[in-house]
This record gives C-alpha cells, structure tokens and sequence, in this order.
C-alpha cells in the first residue's frame, strides 16, 4: 500500500467527514494501521441529546516510552461549495497544493503521522517502545463525545502514555514557525445588576442599574490580572457584551447585564481566579450595589509543558528539517491539547494553519513532505537507545 504522506492525506480529504459524519475516514485510518500492524479500536461515544460520534485508538508495540499522536478527522463545513476553486472532498492538486477540507486542520497533520509513523515502524519493526494513535471525530464540534472520553476509555484499558504529540496546525506562516507548549485556560462569568424600574423625571422613585454596572466593570478591569509568567503573557479579561435592552428613553430599566470572558495563563486556576473575581467585585460593589455574579463551569484550564528534552526532540527536529528555530507559545484558543495534558505532556506542532476553515483550505504537497520528515526525526530522537 502507498503509505506516502500525500496518497493518505488526499485518501482522508476524500472523506466527507464533517462533524458528526465518519464519512470513511476512521475506517480508512483503521485498515492502513491494521496493515501495519496495529492494534485498532473503534469505540463510538453517546450522549443525550448530542449525535453518536465514532473515534479511534490504535496502538503498535506494548513496551515503553508510548509516544501518542493525537489528532481529529472531523472537519468543519465547506461552506459554499461554488466558491471553492476544487471541490472540498476532491483531494485536487494544483500547483503543487493539495486542496480539501481538513488538508491542513488537521487530515493533513494525521497523513503526516501516519506515514513518519509507518516509515520508522517498517525500517525498527522491534522497536523497544510503543506508538499510539488517538483520533476523534469530534473535535469540531461540541468536543463531547471525543477526545475526552475517548481518553476515559484508553485509561479504563490500562493504557499509560508518556507524551503525546498533537498534530494541529500551529504554524502561523510557515512550516517550522512555532509549537505550542501549553496553552491559556478560558473562564466566562456573567454580572447581573439589579435596580427598580421607574421614570426618569422621578430617578428617586427608580433605582438605576447601570452606574452600578459600570462601578463593577470598572472594578473588574482596574488592575491587570498578572503581569505574564515566563512562558505566558498577561491574563486578559475582556468585557464581550454589556445589556440593558431598554428601548424607551424615559424609562429607568430594571437590570443590567454585562458578560465577560477570560484568557488566563498558569498563575490561574478556574477557582483561583473565580475568587479574585468575586473580591474584585464586592470591594467595587460595597454595600450600594445588588449584583449577582455566575461562572460558568469551564474545562479549560491553563497547562504548560515545560521546554524538557521531549520539547528539544521536535525543536531539533524542525530545525534540521526546516533551518528555522521554532517559537515555542503559549497563545491561541484552547485545543484538545487541555484534555491530554492530565495524562502525559503534550506538545502541538502541525501545518500551518492559514487556510484551516476557510473557503479553498490547502496545503502545500511539500509541506507534508516535510512534516512528515519532522514527525520522523522525532520518533528517531524519541526512540534512540539510551547512551
Ligand atoms: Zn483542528
């Protein structure tokens, strides 16, 4: 079987896999591993009131270190098919790019995978460690019947990892740019303030919600949060939407509402920070203010893996592979990553990701190439007989 980079990627692009949809890819992953010599598992996960969603875990050797790629099939919606230039499950060429939904968030990282994987197997085939896959079908969607569970389950196995790469793209502009180790944690809370509804020729008949909103946002925001820590910038509160919903302008409204979200780095914990939170706003409130505040549960935390050796061993990597020293960051949204990082560090390093969900996603058929000569170093460093 072709176990190129560029024929597993275009195979998977071919797969119409929109989430919840398998559409073939999982089951093409399954027989190329299978081929290989894997263990393949294919647990689908339910919940009330969300589609069932098929993943899969596949496991080569069963000795130590187990290094864990980790990825998604699943891809967001083409959107309108007219506008893109080839069609988004055609897997078309056209000047040396490879078109489709998914070519680079993230098909064409698990191509990429696949083949570093398939190419150190055949040429170390009794290798001392073991080499897993850990790919869900839900990652763009509500992410709950995926990776977390999937997880879950690999644990209920028995099964241990000591470091896991999760191939999403992380490159802003070229192959080699950055890898992402860690990432912020995300906390929404929403303030309700409380006033009287009244006339606004007679202001002591009302109680006026809104300067007390405005004293509590002005609390929230006065001081910074933190000043960044050695791999993290700043934690960031941004203020998202403030409501009264008062359309009458002789009308003293009843409440006020403001929404506010959080990016917060690892001086924070959900907890410490809802507590800061709290205190910020009694002290802005005093006895004048009635306001409610309610935080949303989050499972985004804050998690950093540390520059060890294993981060040296990709950043070796993709020098050797690409002459560029990559950035090593902490920003961005929140990945998949948060989940894994309670089992085993996880490193991010894929595609770069320009193009991921737009109209025309690509990726250049080089780049594969290359990421996959990176993703094979990696297993080279990773594997290499203790001197
Ligand atoms: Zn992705």
């Amino acid at each position: 079987m072709d176990t190129s980079p560029l024929f597993l990627a275009q195979s998977l692009l071919r797969c119409p896999s929109v989430t919840p949809e398998e559409g073939g890819a999982l089951s093409f992953i399954e027989s190329v591993l299978k081929e290989a010599g894997f263990e393949v598992h294919r647990p689908v996960f339910s919940e009330l009131g969300t589609p069932d969603v098929e993943n899969l875990y596949a496991r080569y050797g069963t000795g130590k270190p187990y290094l864990l790629f980790a990825g998604h099939t699943d891809v967001v919606p083409p959107g309108d098919l007219g506008r893109w230039r080839h069609g988004p499950f055609s897997g078309e060429i056209e000047n040396g790019e490879l078109y489709g939904r998914g070519a680079v968030d993230m098909k064409g990282g698990v191509a990429c995978m696949m083949a570093a994987a398939l190419d150190f197997i055949r040429e170390n085939p009794d290798f001392p460690g073991s080499i897993g896959f850990l790919i869900t079908g839900d990652e763009e969607g509500p992410a709950i019947n995926g990776t977390v569970k999937l997880l879950e389950w690999a644990k209920g196995r028995g099964e241990r990892f000591d470091h896991c790469i999760l191939g999403e793209p992380t490159n802003p502009n070229q192959l080699g740019d950055m890898i992402k180790i860690g990432r912020r944690g995300s906390l929404t809370g929403r303030i309700v303030v409380e006033g009287k509804q009244g006339h606004v020729a007679y202001p002591h008949l009302a109680d006026n919600p809104i300067p007390g909103m405005m004293r509590l946002l002005e609390g929230l925001l006065r001081q910074p949060l933190d000043h960044g820590t050695e791999h993290f910038d700043a934690s960031n509160l941004e203020v998202t939407t403030v409501d009264v919903g008062n359309p009458a302008s002789n009308v003293i409204a009843a409440e006020a509402r403001a929404t506010f979200n959080i990016r917060f780095n690892d001086t924070w914990t959900p907890a410490s920070l809802e507590a800061e939170i709290s205190r910020r706003l009694s002290e802005a409130a005093g006895n004048s203010v009635r306001y409610t505040l309610h935080v949303e549960p989050t499972n985004a935390i804050a998690f950093l893996t540390p520059p060890n050796e294993f981060v040296g061993f990709i950043s070796d990597a993709i020098e050797a592979e690409t002459g560029i020293r990559p950035k090593l960051s902490t920003t961005g949204g929140t990945s998949d990553a948060r989940f894994i990082v309670k089992d085993c560090p996880v490193v991010e390093f894929g595609l770069v990701g320009q193009t991921m969900h737009q109209i025309d996603e690509r990726v250049a058929v080089a780049d594969l190439d290359r990421l996959t000569a990176i993703y094979r170093k990696v297993l080279n460093a990773y594997f290499a007989p203790a001197s």
